[in-house]
């Protein structure tokens, strides 16, 4: 029997931006033409759907790709499931969450057309169940739709496929996706806007912020305020997202997730392996992370194909638990990234 439990137990921190609605900023909203602006919402066909979702020009914020591009290639038929992600597992991000939390009917509408467009015989919404941190109780459904609430330890979002039937089809949506594809149907709405999570321990005013695509990181921090100087900023997930340096020139799209502003002090960083093991009992896919991260730093490519590196997620457990603070996980997503290039170009 194996006692090994995969991933690491992480304090979410999602108070007080889930409890609190989304602040809206100011902007100018742009429409598309459409020819058949005159069908009923509720009439509308599974290919008007998928054309709504293509002249929204709607980006689906859990894996960047075009929504109409998704849909129009799932066919799901019988046994397939539609999941909608509002998952929302890495600490202080609940962006896609709170979509369902303050916006349920429009969440609820925007999973309605994506049904027509892709016909599953089963449809839920995945969310974080373990917000041990808030006394927010996760809604058992949002409009008809059941709220599977997944639970453990950090990541969580590989887990949400253990509930697919296996051998059927299925798509993963995000939640925003499906309220910008709502606005589409109803409105003709293109996606100009992004949902993000704006907070960390020295924002003042934490919330998560519907901005303009394009707004720079630092107008995000501006509007919440900061009680100190930080130290770092993480845009992105926080355990996924990258530190920046320029606030002033980064922009937030679709898929950013959150901004994370910290004042950090750990005190003295080592910077050098000790060799604990920590990164290879907090990896949830159970690699060699240590091992890997040596001939990583080496260049050794040939050698790291032994070890299986494609299986990571990227999920940045790993950097997290290290105590001399390496970013194992970037190091790995780079080497990643060069045997990919390596393998195209027939060097390896
Ligand atoms: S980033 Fe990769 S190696 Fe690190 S814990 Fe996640 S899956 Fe494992
Ligand atoms: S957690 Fe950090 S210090 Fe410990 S073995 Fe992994 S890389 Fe080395």
């Amino acid at each position: 029997m194996s006692f090994f439990v995969k991933g690491i137990l992480l304090e979410q921190k999602k108070e007080p931006m889930l409890t609190r609605s989304t602040l809206v900023m100011r902007q100018e909203f742009e429409y598309f033409e459409c020819d058949f602006s005159d069908v009923p919402v509720e009439e509308l066909s599974g290919e008007q759907i998928i054309e709504l979702a293509r002249l929204a020009e709607i980006v689906d914020e859990s894996d960047g790709k075009m929504l109409w591009e998704k849909l129009e290639k799932a066919n799901l038929g019988e046994g397939g499931t539609l999941v909608i992600d509002a998952i929302d597992d890495e600490p202080y991000i609940s962006s896609q969450m709170s979509i369902g939390i303050h916006q349920p009917e429009k969440l609820a509408a925007g999973i309605e057309l994506c049904e027509r467009a892709v016909s599953p015989e089963k449809t839920y919404i995945a969310m974080y169940r373990h917000i041990l941190d808030s006394n927010f109780g996760i809604p058992g459904k949002i409009g008809k739709y059941k709220v599977k609430k997944i639970g453990g330890r950090y990541p969580a979002e590989s887990r949400v496929y253990r509930h697919i039937p296996k051998g059927k089809n299925s798509i993963i949506v995000g939640a925003c996706a499906m309220l910008h594809l709502a606005r589409a149907a109803e409105e003709n709405r293109k996606m100009t806007t992004c949902f993000v999570t704006v907070a960390g321990d020295i924002v003042k005013n934490p919330r998560n912020i519907e901005a303009p695509i394009g707004t720079t990181a630092e107008k995000l921090l501006e509007l919440c305020g900061l009680t100190d100087e930080p130290e770092a900023i993480v845009v992105g997930g926080s355990m996924t997202g990258r530190a920046i340096f320029e606030p002033e020139n980064e922009t937030v799209g679709p898929t950013t997730r959150g901004v994370i502003a910290l004042a950090r002090s750990y005190g003295t960083y080592s910077y050098t392996c000790i060799g604990c093991g920590r990164c290879d009992h907090a990896c949830p896919k159970a690699l060699s992370v240590c091992a890997m991260r040596k001939f990583a730093e080496a260049g050794e490519l040939d050698m790291l194909r032994h070890y299986d590196i494609s299986l990571c997620i990227g999920c940045g457990a790993c950097s997290y638990v290290c105590p001399s603070r390496i970013d194992v996980a970037a190091t790995l997503i780079k080497a990643k990234k060069q045997i990919e290039i390596a393998k195209k170009e027939g060097t390896l």
